[in-house]
């Protein structure tokens, strides 16, 4: 019963039977041909036909965007003049293999050319190319496996498209031998609900077919697991099905003490699932992800009508909308720098912003605009401040466009340290944990090699945390979260005991936030946050804070 350690994304458990990722296959050889240029081309069409017809069922299968997005790969997978490339470099003695690899590519670059829906799907023709070449070689098609029963999928790691195209009704859980806490796999397995292990080193020693439990909350991947294990963990999947079913109540701990709970969207389009899944409003609205592909800044017109669409969806609500924030591993062509030796350190969040001053007026005239015009409580505030210096400069500018709540995002370890400061000079602050974590275990969010460092359990930063809780709580400024440590139930527990007032999630995760919060009093939750800023390591933290909340005495028991 090897057990396998590694970062666990979300708290679910799974059981099933492993199925690995296809390795990418080498790149086709470049000899002639040696079978005849009709008996090559006939070979090619055949695998053509049958990946666009597979392409075109698993779309049926998936429905939805997915659906879309394969239709269009089976679409350009045979398209005529990609065929007529094909044939050309068959006829000038290329095998099929390579004259596949060599005519998609070609015609990738043509599509990308043209712009538009195609253009964006282009990228996708590498995936056909290989799916084809699988088939004229007679081995698995590379990426994430097609099977009809459950299973486990192990990879060294996913490339997101392969992430936003899992089938849940097949795929139970992830394990991945790279990836950290914050890494796209792990966004996205979060979003999706799917339990999933990064960072499993030694995940390349888990065979085909083996039975695997997946305990995402201990970050443990047991291979062959005994009965009474087994037994253990088909409780816990039956317990979590019907919390998820639990009726949607307001975020509340089990003495009453309100804590809400709010979704992070990253466009209009989102709000509706969020509000299905008991989102009591926005905490955190990524603007930059409206703009990735934008050469230029979007016109205050233009944003405008994207915020309407987002505010018009909450009335009555909270909803934080954060300027944009780019940088580091979103660049926008209109605010980003050139290239920089360490972008995370760089030209980024309001520093940028405040190089390009235009691109922030106009945001924050569409957003007064769009707030005018609509019924939601909108909330602003800037990413990645350093200080109490740019956070009064902030809130002066954005007060001077109208907006009545302006804060500040706490990244950066030298704001959290002027928390007093910095609650008394502006109306509210969300504590990105993402960024605060990187920044103060200085460690890339990004690098694999550093992921163990991105542990927002970390009581260094847990006590920047309490600093920013207690500077609120003293000035009566609220202080939520919305980074990943939110979406841990566990932590999520501990952040209210240091005194944030709000909790902002993927909406995935809110089930499980809400059940943990309405299982624990306000007293448990303090005498949890309080052991964990005491433990020596992250690891430790999480082990103090589940004891001190067991060990506490629950008033109604005692
Ligand atoms: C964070 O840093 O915690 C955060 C919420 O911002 P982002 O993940 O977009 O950098
Ligand atoms: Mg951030």
């Amino acid at each position: 019963m090897p057990v396998l350690y590694g970062i666990g994304i979300g708290r679910r458990v799974a059981l099933g039977p492993a199925r690995r990722m296809a390795p990418p296959l080498p790149e086709p050889g470049a000899e002639p041909r040696t079978a005849d240029a009709a008996a090559e081309t006939a070979a090619v069409d055949a695998a053509v036909a049958a990946v666009a017809a597979e392409l075109a069922a698993r779309g049926e299968r998936a429905g939805g965007e997915a659906r879309a997005v394969l239709e269009a790969q089976a679409l350009m997978a045979q398209d005529p003049a990609l065929r007529d490339l094909v044939i050309q470099r068959i006829d000038a003695g290329a095998t099929g293999e390579r004259a596949v690899f060599e005519a998609f590519e070609e015609f990738r670059g043509m599509l990308a050319g043209l712009g538009g829906y195609l253009a964006e799907r282009a990228a996708d023709l590498a995936d056909v190319a290989q799916r084809v070449i699988a088939r004229l070689r007679g081995v698995p098609v590379p990426g994430v496996p097609e099977s009809e029963t459950p299973f486990i999928l192990v990879a060294d790691d996913l490339a997101p498209a392969d992430t936003a195209l899992l089938d849940l009704d097949r795929v139970l859980g992830v394990v991945t031998r790279d990836g950290g806490p914050t890494s796209h796999t792990a966004i996205l397995a979060r979003a999706r609900s799917i339990p999933a292990i990064v960072g499993v080193a030694d995940a390349g020693s888990i065979a085909d077919g083996a039975l695997v439990l997946l305990d995402a909350e201990m970050g443990e991947a047991t291979v062959d697991p005994d009965a009474a294990a087994q037994e253990r963990a088909r409780e816990r999947i039956a317990a979590e099905a019907s919390r998820a079913a639990a009726p949607l109540a307001p975020g509340a701990l089990a003495d009453g003490t309100p804590v809400p709970l709010l979704a992070n969207l990253g466009r209009p389009e989102e709000a509706e699932a969020a509000l299905a899944l008991g989102a009591e409003g926005v905490g955190l609205f990524r603007t930059e992800f409206l703009f990735l592909d934008a050469e230029r800044a979007p016109s205050a017109d233009e944003q405008a009508e994207r915020y309407r669409a987002l505010l018009a969806a909450f009335p009555g609500r909270k909803v934080v909308v954060r300027c944009l924030d780019a940088g580091a591993d979103k660049p926008l062509a209109f605010l980003t720098p050139d290239p920089e030796e360490n972008p995370a350190l760089g030209l980024r969040g309001l520093r940028a912003l405040r190089a390009h001053e235009d691109v922030l007026h106009d945001q924050l005239a569409a957003l007064a605009r769009a707030a005018e015009q609509t019924e939601a409580d909108l909330w602003v505030m800037a990413p990645m401040v350093a200080d109490v210096e740019e956070t009064a400069w902030f809130a002066r500018v954005a007060r001077e466009h109208g907006l009545r709540t302006v804060g500040v995002m706490a990244e950066v370890p030298s704001l959290a340290l002027q928390a007093e400061a910095v609650v008394a000079a502006c109306d509210f602050v969300s504590i990105g944990t993402n960024d605060l974590t990187q920044y103060t275990l200085a460690a890339d969010r990004l690098l694999g090699s550093v992921a163990s460092y991105q542990d927002p359990w970390h009581p260094a930063v847990l006590s920047l945390i309490e600093r920013l809780g207690a500077a609120g709580i003293a000035h009566g400024t609220p202080v939520g979260v919305c980074g990943e440590a939110a979406a841990d139930p566990q932590l999520a527990v501990v952040l209210v005991g240091l005194g944030v007032t709000s909790l902002s999630m993927t909406p995935a995760a809110l089930a499980d936030v809400r059940a943990e919060l309405a299982a624990t009093t306000l007293e448990q939750a303090r005498a949890a946050a309080a052991a964990a800023l005491e433990a020596t390591s992250a690891r430790a933290a999480r082990d103090a804070a589940a004891t001190a909340r067991a060990t506490h005495a629950h008033p109604a028991t005692t």
